[in-house]
């Protein structure tokens, strides 16, 4: 007979639940939560709840009440996914080697799928247990956790365990991270009358510069013991608009400690000497290392 977990975490794949915030025109969480409270019903929790943490984006809650005296457990899981890009079949789950494949099968409908799948078994048999479990699916881990913000607001627990995929070894800390938009500003001419003009693309080369060089000081400097070293990346960058007339603007998206290097708070600020180039700074989501402390245990 198949495992129950298992052919409920075929059915979590199956469901498109692509993180609209990321992606637009993604499908969130509205099916999936569907599902998974119609899984704690069945399985005979309590309190049951689709809760949602914005429009459109629900968290769902369960609770197992052993009915003694004791501390509160806190499982938690996110029901979204990222993109679906370059996969053939992202929702139609498929067995081989001993692994199930598609999207989130891992990061993380695996992951939640243990949960209400443990969640099952205690409310089945909660004999052993004292205090309360309290099962937490939340939406939106993709992008700014706005699932996680609203689940912490609403409900305490003495001590929580996230089944994010960490390859079965126990994570106790978070290294924060800090998604920036950069943009260049600069003034457009024709490609004829240099003088005229201020190439921001070219600006934007420095900034690429300097973050090339904070970077070899991040694989120079020193590692946290269990979380490594600090990293950045620029995933996307856009600009300019015709051959002819290369002036336009860059954007430009960096990671952490960009701050630090350039000295730069958010807003506008001048980069260069030239009048009219523009360096603009916008932090658009920071989350701060959590969980660590300067002594990390090993
Ligand atoms: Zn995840």
């Amino acid at each position: 007979m198949t495992d129950p977990t298992i052919t409920l975490l075929k059915d979590l794949v199956a469901i498109d639940s692509v993180n609209p915030s990321l992606v637009p025109g993604g499908a969130g969480e509205s099916a999936i939560a569907e599902r998974i409270a119609a899984e704690l019903r069945a399985s005979g929790l309590s309190d049951v709840q689709i809760s949602p943490a914005a429009p459109g984006r629900p968290n769902v809650f369960g609770v197992i009440e052993s009915g003694r005296s004791g501390p509160s457990l806190m499982l938690c899981g996110h029901s979204d996914t990222v993109g679906v890009e370059g996969m053939a079949a992202p929702f139609d789950p498929v067995v081989r080697d001993g692994k199930l494949f598609g999207r989130g099968a891992q990061d993380m409908k695996g992951g939640v799928a243990a949960i209400l799948g443990a969640a099952r078994r205690l409310a089945a048999s909660p004999a052993g247990l004292s205090g309360r479990v309290i099962v937490a699916i939340v939406a939106d881990e993709e992008y700014a956790s706005l699932g996680a913000d609203a689940a912490v607001e609403a409900w305490k627990a003495d001590a929580a365990i996230v089944a994010e995929p960490t390859d079965l070894a126990i994570g106790i800390g978070h290294k924060g991270f800090e998604w920036v938009e950069v943009e260049t500003q600069g003034i457009a001419a024709h490609g004829s009358r240099p003088d005229d003009g201020v190439d921001a693309i070219v600006m934007m080369g420095r900034v690429l510069g300097g973050l090339d060089a904070l970077e070899r000081s991040f694989i120079a400097g020193r590692a946290h013991p269990l979380l490594g070293r600090p990293s950045l990346h620029a995933s996307l960058i856009r600009g300019g608009r015709e051959q002819l007339v290369p002036w336009s603007h860059a954007i430009h998206d960096a990671n952490p400690q960009f701050r630090q290097t350039f000295g730069f708070e958010r807003g506008r600020r001048r980069f260069v000497d030239e009048p009219c180039v523009l360096l603009h700074l916008f932090f658009e989501l920071t989350r701060a290392p959590a969980g660590i402390t300067d002594k990390c245990p090993n």
